[in-house]
């Protein structure tokens, strides 16, 4: 088994680290002597979505969301709209999680459309959601506890056809108001957590990994691996929070 990981727009969406939720994919997947081929899908390079198994978009602050709202226009917004109708995983992380959405207001009045592939939108607030902060999945997105770190200026708003990804512990999450983090719709993964992510939450990495697995070959499991040091990182966090 293996899993092709398309990694879209690593040039301009890496924040914090994002990069290393490509890493800690790949080498969970290496461990257990799976499969993994990444490409890198940069501005300017067409899609071919429907060629992978999993998406990934990392973070990136107001003007990088800007820069690509061009290419993003240019074909993309199509195709993910139709990849994720579809069923692909996507893990998108803050700046690339709201662009996934309707649309995003900048504190200072700025409108970037975005693509409505999941009905959230975010409007920008003078204050700045900072810190670390945790948050618990709901049972659909596999229930983990997750520690994460958080930079936003946008507050996200959900619509009907998307469930939260989870509820907040402690931090902001989605808009600091209520109570909520990131989106869920169909095998959509959006967090505000960057830090990287899923190092330091190996159960919520291996449910990403299973989606995609088992989307692609009917079933699948995933054999346990020694986590001490994950864990140890993950409680620590979530003791401090
Ligand atoms: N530009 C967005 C905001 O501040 C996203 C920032 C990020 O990806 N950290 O809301």
């Amino acid at each position: 088994m293996e899993l092709r990981i398309c990694h879209m727009y690593p040039d301009v969406l890496n924040l914090y680290g994002d990069r290393g939720d490509i890493l800690c994919m790949s080498q969970r997947l290496k461990w257990r002597g799976l499969g993994v081929e990444v490409t890198r899908l940069p501005i300017g390079q067409t899609a071919r979505l429907a060629s992978y198994d999993l998406v990934f978009i990392g973070g990136g602050q107001d003007f990088e969301q800007q820069v690509l709202l061009e290419d993003l226009h240019r074909g993309k917004d199509r195709e993910i709209r139709a990849a994720v109708e579809d069923g692909m995983p996507f893990l998108a992380i803050c700046g690339g999680y709201q662009m996934l959405g309707n649309y995003y207001e900048t504190y200072d009045g700025q409108r970037c459309d975005f693509i409505g592939a999941i009905d959230i939108y975010t409007v920008g607030s003078k204050k700045r959601m900072i810190g670390n902060y945790k948050f618990q999945c709901s049972p659909e997105a596999g229930g983990s506890l997750v520690v994460g770190f958080e930079n936003h200026s946008g507050k996200t708003r959900l619509g009907s056809s998307v469930r939260p990804l989870g509820k907040v512990l402690s931090g902001y999450g989605n808009n600091g108001e209520d109570g909520t983090e990131g989106a869920h719709y169909k095998n959509v993964f959006g967090t505000y957590s960057h830090g990287p992510l899923l190092p330091k939450n190996p159960a919520f990495c291996d449910h990403l990994l299973l989606t995609a697995l088992t989307r692609k070959y009917g079933a699948a499991e995933l054999e346990p691996l020694d986590d001490t040091a994950e864990l140890f990182a993950h409680d620590e966090m979530a003791a401090k929070l």
